[in-house]
């Protein structure tokens, strides 16, 4: 709120300074005067709240204010009404000459007999020449302008036997009429006369009574005595007076309304307020339509003289419905186009704001709704694409890891393994060796160790070239390969054409079967060997060691590795195409063959020798 106010203060601050510092242009009175605007001078027989003379108005000034035409609107109140117009019509003309002898309007406009006679009797004086255009003039005859020049207007006549007949279609068991009439003002009197002949024609099939300059008892007093199916028309005034004011037309119909039993209809919209049941409204608002469109045509050229007065008076059939059902109406004997007022409004109509709000409202939240509903799908599909993609990445993934772990597995296998053999090769070999040499150290299972060296195989390579001695390697590889059977156990490429076979858990039994098994494989491989002395064929020599496990064995790979080599050194020596065997066991404080140790490592050449004799 304190902002609020501290901001409303700032901008009026601001208006302030920026009104106080603006140079003022000449005199700003002088500025408000529009000396090219068309002057309209309306006089009004009566007063403001009048219903029919403030109907005249709203509807001139509704077709005024809707044209393009620039004008000035004057407006003079006779008040002739409330008040006896005789008394101060002298007066009313010093007034208004005072007013408009400076400002000389250039059209008058009147509304009712008093302002029409004002203007007629009081042109020459005070407004001469100027159009006068006239409405709601009761009974209009040509006679009334003769003599008027540039004069035109509405004519205001009541049609007593269009209201009568409108009356008894509605209430059609009527059998008795009573007509209020007075000719104590001129327009009662013109209303009285040209009704005269209508009575008379009614009379022919209805009971009429003519109640003329009547007061409210006498009135009551006939309708008491009038049948149970009659009519009430207002089509004048009572004959009672008011005390220091004239009776109001309301005030007129109420004294009718409160004493007839019957329904009343009347010609004026006044009496429906006071209770009538109906009547053949004379529209105020269509005279006064009527009377500016007419003075529009004047304002563009056109001679008021050459409009016709237009004769026929615009009138609606309206109805009160409050009066329906005290009057048993039956709503389908209404006239078509009739109008119905104070008729409860059906629940729509009451309530046709509220229900259109929460109807938008809903159609709003609806589409809301639809619009958050998909969304809300839209999501969902794209969630669900997402898990297709991330399934989709995730199977990639796994196909690629899986790839990769093959082609990891076959690196390692590659780079464990001999290219030309299929064999493991040197780098397997030693770290199997490292491997199966710590474990003889905890175990208490011996471990042999084959190596093999193709004999002549130089020559082999000259006779036959590098690529057959590629294929016999080959082959041998494969007669080694198959030779071994355990899990553990190991084929090896040495080193050219030298192989080294692990077995673990292996007595020198069971490796003198597989050494036996090699000898025949290759025998069986049957290889033709131009320069070999064993029946030409390729042959292999082999030194074996079965090592004896022990607590303390102080023999470590290599040192295993150069022992077998002498074993296979020993078989060249004697001759090639035999195995060298030994089986190496420590033997504590004995010297060293080499005598480098002091706890010594003790082979058994005896045996080596021995071994070596033996031929496979
Ligand atoms: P010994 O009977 O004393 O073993 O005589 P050898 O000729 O077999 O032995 P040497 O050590 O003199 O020659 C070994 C030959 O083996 C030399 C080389 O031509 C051959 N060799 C080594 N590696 C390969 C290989 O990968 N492919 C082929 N084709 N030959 C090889
Ligand atoms: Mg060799
Ligand atoms: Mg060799």
């Amino acid at each position: 709120m304190t902002i609020v106010r501290s901001k409303s203060s700032l901008i009026f601050c601001f208006l302030f300074l920026v009104s106080a510092f603006t140079p003022v242009k000449g005199n700003p009175d002088q500025s408000l005067i529009n000396h090219s605007a068309y002057r309209i001078l309306y006089i009004n027989s009566y007063h403001r709240g009048f219903s029919w003379s403030d109907e005249i108005e709203r509807g001139m000034r509704k077709v005024l204010s809707k044209s393009n035409l620039d004008y000035e609107l004057s407006t003079e109140y006779l008040d002739s009404k409330r008040f006896d117009y005789k008394k101060i019509e002298d007066s009313l003309f010093e007034t208004i000459q005072k007013r408009y002898e400076n400002y000389q309007p250039d059209i008058l406009l009147v509304s009712d007999n008093n302002a029409f006679n004002f203007v007629t009797q009081n042109r020459d004086k005070l407004f001469p020449n100027i159009p006068i255009v006239f409405s709601g003039y009761n009974n209009f005859t040509a006679d009334v302008i003769k003599g008027i020049d540039d004069i035109t207007g509405i004519n205001e006549k009541i049609d007593v036997r269009a209201l009568a007949e409108m009356a008894i279609a509605v209430h059609p068991k009527t059998k008795a009429l009573a007509f209020v009439v007075s000719n104590e003002s001129a327009t009662n009197q013109k209303n009285y006369e040209s009704s005269i002949a209508t009575f008379d024609q009614l009379r022919k099939h209805y009971h009429v009574e003519v109640l003329l300059n009547k007061k409210q008892d006498e009135i009551a007093k006939t309708l008491a005595m009038m049948p149970e199916d009659s009519l009430v028309f207002l089509a004048g005034r009572t004959a009672n007076k008011g005390g220091d004011r004239k009776l109001s037309s309301y005030e007129q119909g109420k004294l009718v309304v409160d004493v007839s039993p019957f329904p009343m209809y009347t010609f004026w919209k006044f009496h429906l307020d006071s209770g009538a049941t109906g009547g053949y409204i004379l529209s105020g608002v269509v005279q006064g339509e009527n009377m500016a469109r007419i003075a529009l045509q004047i304002a563009d050229g056109t001679k008021a003289s050459s409009i016709p007065v237009m004769m026929s008076t615009p009138a609606e059939k309206i109805f009160n419905y409050e009066k329906f059902s005290t009057f048993n109406i039956d709503e389908s004997l209404l006239p078509s186009k009739a109008i119905v007022l104070n008729q409860p409004k059906a629940l729509w109509d009451e309530y046709k704001y509220h229900f259109m709000t929460v109807i938008i409202l809903l159609v709003l939240q609806m589409i809301l709704i639809l619009v958050l509903l998909v969304n809300i799908r839209k999501r969902q599909q794209a969630l669900h694409s997402l898990d297709i993609e991330r399934s989709l990445l995730e199977s990639r993934v796994l196909e690629r890891t899986h790839e990769l772990n093959l082609a990891n597995q076959k690196l390692e296998r590659l780079s464990l393994e001999d290219g030309l053999t299929g064999l493991k090769n040197r780098r397997f070999l030693d770290d199997t060796m490292a491997k199966e040499v710590a474990a003889l150290k905890r175990t208490k299972e011996p471990l042999s160790i084959i190596m093999i060296d193709i004999d002549f195989f130089k020559q082999y390579n000259d006779i036959y070239g590098h690529v057959e001695g590629d294929h016999c390697l080959k082959a041998i590889s494969a007669s080694l390969n198959i030779s071994i059977s355990r899990p553990r156990d190991v084929a090896a490429r040495f080193g050219g054409e030298e192989f080294v076979i692990v077995l673990p858990d292996t007595h020198e039994h069971g490796a003198n079967q597989v050494v036996s098994s090699i000898f025949r494989r290759i025998s069986d491989l049957n290889i033709e060997h131009g320069e070999s002395p064993f029946n030409q064929k390729v042959t292999i020599s082999a030194g074996m060691v079965t090592v004896m496990p022990s607590d303390q064995l102080s023999l470590d790979d290599s040192s295993l590795l150069v022992l077998v080599d002498k074993l296979l050194y020993s078989s060249k020596d004697n001759g090639r195409n035999q195995v060298t065997r030994s089986v190496y066991e420590e033997v504590l404080d004995q010297e060293n063959v080499d005598g480098t140790a002091e706890n010594v490592t003790h082979i058994d050449t005896k045996r080596i020798l021995e071994n070596s004799k033996k031929q496979l």
